[in-house]
């Protein structure tokens, strides 16, 4: 049989990633304490003592902590407990350091998740090595220069090498090619395979599957009748089978970008509320830029005082990132949407994005687009030089609402 040209793609995943980002910064800030050679975790509130674990340390895995159970319950099993709690800014920056090393070995990278990406390694051999060698290289310059450790996972597909990456930790590297399905992957428990949650395996196993390899052998008709295609699909992947490809689309830019707020008071005039969503805009748009992405949809959240939430979306005829055209359709359809009744909270999403750089404008206003678009990229400038309150709307001067609402990154 003629050999098929097979892709190789690597698995990044960072080991404990919300707790090793932590560990780095802490240390790079000069504290002597490596947190992740302690008993510590990070989530919640220390001052509080509300809120669940997000992640912890293999010391505080001795004391059977566990990622999701309340901060009270971890600190009953263990007093001194260090509790570090969530910083997303410094994950998103973390997981972006990551990503510029990665992109030196390959033109296709996929930033998947906050902690992880694929790579691409097909045809690349020539210049780093077989990809073992390059995924060691890899590993350890990130461990050197970044200070934290990844696992890597090689196969020829995507599932595959994210089922390596799995294997093992932490700072390893593994293969997982077709060949190896059998010893390496079968034996595991079939929960373990990517994508079948909890209730799915509970519901594989009133069937006699345990493990994915009694999946990978099971009659795909019956999978197929009892589990649809979702079935279908993880029986594929327990046989090897998947032909994603890498794609070097952000995830962070697939998912959109929003924002939203819960005001001080109840707001019950249409000004105000108006102002609010301008002020949302504002750390929005500001986003929207920093990562070069221009929307193609806008919906307006509205929370009344009974909780009730409702929201209104609408597709504009191009895709922009400009603050004051964002805003104009968010109000618009704030007008559209509320029912008049004194409102407690109101964001803005806005999704189907694009590349800021291949958007098209659309021919009728040009001219005042352009101007947004120089005066968007002035303030942006101001403000990362001088701090965002450096230059802020006038209609904002004693007014009882913050000029920019929401986070920046
Ligand atoms: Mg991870």
């Amino acid at each position: 049989m003629e050999e098929i040209k097979k892709q190789t793609i690597m698995h990044i995943d960072v080991n404990s990633a919300y707790l090793s980002w932590e560990a780095v910064f802490r240390l790079k800030i000069g504290e002597t304490v490596d947190i992740r050679e302690i008993p510590s975790v990070v989530g919640g509130n220390s001052a509080t003592r509300h809120g669940i674990v997000l992640a912890k340390s293999i010391p505080a895995k001795k004391y059977g902590i566990i990622t999701g159970e309340t901060i009270h319950s971890a600190l009953k099993k263990c007093r001194n407990l260090i509790i570090a709690p969530p910083n997303h800014d410094l994950y998103l920056s973390s997981g972006r350091s990551m990503m510029k090393i990665l992109e030196e070995y390959s033109p296709f990278v996929e930033r998947y998740s906050i902690d992880e990406a694929f790579l691409d390694y097909t045809h690349m051999d020539y210049h780093f090595g077989d990809p073992v060698t390059a995924a060691h290289k890899i590993k350890d310059r990130i461990k050197k220069e970044l200070g934290f450790t990844v696992n890597i996972g090689i196969s020829t597909n995507k599932v595959l090498a994210k089922m390596a990456s799995d294997f093992s930790k932490p700072d390893q590297v593994h293969t997982l090619y077709p060949g190896e399905i059998k010893s390496k992957m079968w034996p595991l428990p079939v929960g373990d395979l990517f994508m079948v949650g909890k209730a799915t395996a509970t519901d594989f196993q009133k069937i006699g599957i345990s493990t994915i390899g009694d999946l990978a052998n099971y009659d795909i008709d019956v999978i197929r009748s009892k589990f649809r295609r979702n079935g279908v699909m993880v029986w594929e992947f327990a046989n090897g089978i998947d032909d994603c490809v890498v794609s070097s689309e952000d995830y962070l830019k697939s998912k959109g970008v929003g924002n939203s707020t819960t005001i001080a008071f109840d707001v019950t005039e249409r000004k105000i509320a108006h102002k609010v969503l301008l002020a949302i805009a504002e750390t929005v748009c500001m986003r929207l830029r920093d990562q070069k992405s221009a929307a193609g949809v806008v919906s307006v959240e509205i929370k009344n005082k009974d909780f009730i939430k409702y929201s209104h979306q609408a597709k504009l005829c191009s895709n922009t990132d400009c603050t004051n055209e964002i805003f104009k359709t968010a109000k618009t359809l704030f007008d559209e949407a509320w029912k008049g009744e004194p409102i407690r909270h109101l964001g803005i999403r806005v999704s189907d994005l694009c590349d800021s750089n291949v958007y098209q404008k659309s021919l009728f206003d040009e001219k005042l687009h352009d101007r947004n678009k120089a005066l968007d990229n002035t303030i942006d400038h101001l403000r990362r030089r001088y701090g965002t309150n450096s230059i802020v709307r006038a209609c904002f001067i004693k007014s009882q609402i913050k000029p920019l609402i929401g986070r920046l990154n």
